[in-house]
């Protein structure tokens, strides 16, 4: 193990508790936080490093990310692809998120039938790579005809789609179960259609109810939470009703939806950063015009409703739907967050704290507080008052270990 170290700066900010520590140094001893002391206390002969007029924070989580997909073409590379590319892609894109400040990723399912990614987690937390904490389901589970399906693909290939296809209750049953096989932390289910994929119609519910409930109580016997991919109001509330944990999107919500946030304390992902990126550059892609067209239509009612949610106190955690885009960062959902009603520090919290929380996780991240496990990001200025400064991180440390010493792709 290597030897104790301590982190100074002029202030840290600790989004569980919305506290401001001025003058603070962090003592890390092998992966976690020994000791926040004042800076002059910091035993003699300790190496120390100096982050100067920096804010320190818990390093980041983004609940929502796809490593794999790293173009708007996503189904058609999938078929191209191969279970060893997207271990190497998710290792580097990982690794691409830890050097922007992301400590801790929830992989929502990907375009990659092998599940690869959960072998890049094992690796990583063996030690034989570095990279960030990587938690999540292997695949999304989906129906046929659904968002995981190759819709566009005629069915005489007898292709695979990019997600798991399960029908039925006693299909999804088994879903389930090979999921929980493959080590998937979280369950993911496509409930209603995507914008993404092909040929399928995000405002409609795609799975019964009975398949609905058949999945969350067999993900319940085997100790899992299930998110939910849910874009219209219809199957936003089934879902609410039928137990789970997080809905990814959300983007139809109404008032009887928040009020079931409300009473099941589930936790809503709304992924604006995704449509804004595809709005913003490139929202000329052949691949996704229907999904620019789709957030065009639905983007003012999404951000109306999901601003009376934050209002509400809905749990809104960061999730970027990002992950692969070699020309984005998920650090996009802060603003997006902010823009809708939230304050800066509530958005750091909403991405690290609550984040963690959700993830069953907040004894091990998400605060600066001795104990926890030391990721730990340094941001220049004042990102709990002003969000822009979130963009700035000039270092980060994932389990003690700092990874913006060298070349972050390294
Ligand atoms: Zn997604």
């Amino acid at each position: 193990m290597p030897d104790p170290f301590a982190i100074r700066s002029a202030r840290g900010f600790d989004p569980a508790t919305g506290k401001v520590l001025d003058d603070l140094a962090i003592v890390v001893e092998g992966p976690r936080i020994a000791a926040i002391l004042p800076a002059g206390a910091v035993p003699g002969g300790m190496a120390v490093h100096d982050c100067g007029d920096a804010t320190l924070l818990p390093g980041l989580i983004d609940c929502h990310v796809h490593l794999a997909i790293e173009t708007d073409d996503y189904q058609m590379d999938y078929l191209k692809r191969s279970a060893a590319h997207n271990a190497l892609a998710s290792l580097r894109n990982a690794r691409r998120a830890a050097a922007q400040g992301f400590t801790t990723l929830r992989v929502a399912g990907d375009a990659d039938r092998s599940g690869a990614w959960l072998d890049v987690a094992r690796a990583i937390e063996r030690g034989d790579f570095w990279g960030p904490r990587l938690v999540g389901a292997a695949h999304y589970i989906s129906p046929t005809g659904g968002g995981g399906d190759l819709n566009h693909c005629p069915a005489e290939h007898c292709l695979r789609g990019d997600g798991l296809i399960a029908d039925g209750v006693d299909g999804i049953r088994k879903a389930v179960r090979s999921e929980c096989k493959a080590g998937s932390d979280w369950i993911k289910v496509l409930l209603s259609g995507a914008y993404m994929s092909q040929g399928d119609d995000p405002r409609r519910t795609l799975y019964s109810d009975d398949e609905l409930h058949a999945l969350v109580d067999e993900a319940r016997r085997w100790g899992r939470p299930v998110m939910v991919h849910a874009h219209g109001a219809d199957a936003i509330k089934r879902a609410l009703r039928a137990g789970a944990r997080s809905i990814e999107h959300g983007t139809l919500l109404d008032a009887e939806a928040i009020d079931l946030f409300l009473e099941t304390g589930a936790s809503l992902v709304p992924t604006l950063a995704i449509g804004a990126y595809y709005l913003d550059a490139h929202a000329d892609s052949r691949a996704q015009a229907a999904m620019v067209a789709t957030t065009r239509e639905t983007l003012a009612h999404q951000h109306h409703w999901l601003s009376k949610a934050i209002e509400a106190g809905v749990d809104v955690v960061v999730g970027s739907d990002l992950g692969g885009y070699a020309d984005a960062s998920g650090v996009r959902e802060f603003d997006e967050l902010v823009a809708r009603g939230m304050s800066a520090a509530d958005a750091i919290a909403a991405g690290t704290h609550r984040a963690a929380r959700m993830l069953g996780l907040a004894d091990d991240i998400g605060s600066l507080a001795v104990g926890q496990v030391a990721d730990i990001i340094a941001c220049r200025g004042r990102p709990d008052e002003d969000i822009a400064d979130l963009k700035r991180v000039a270092a980060t440390w994932c389990r003690g270990r700092r990874v913006t010493d060298a070349d972050p792709l390294a």
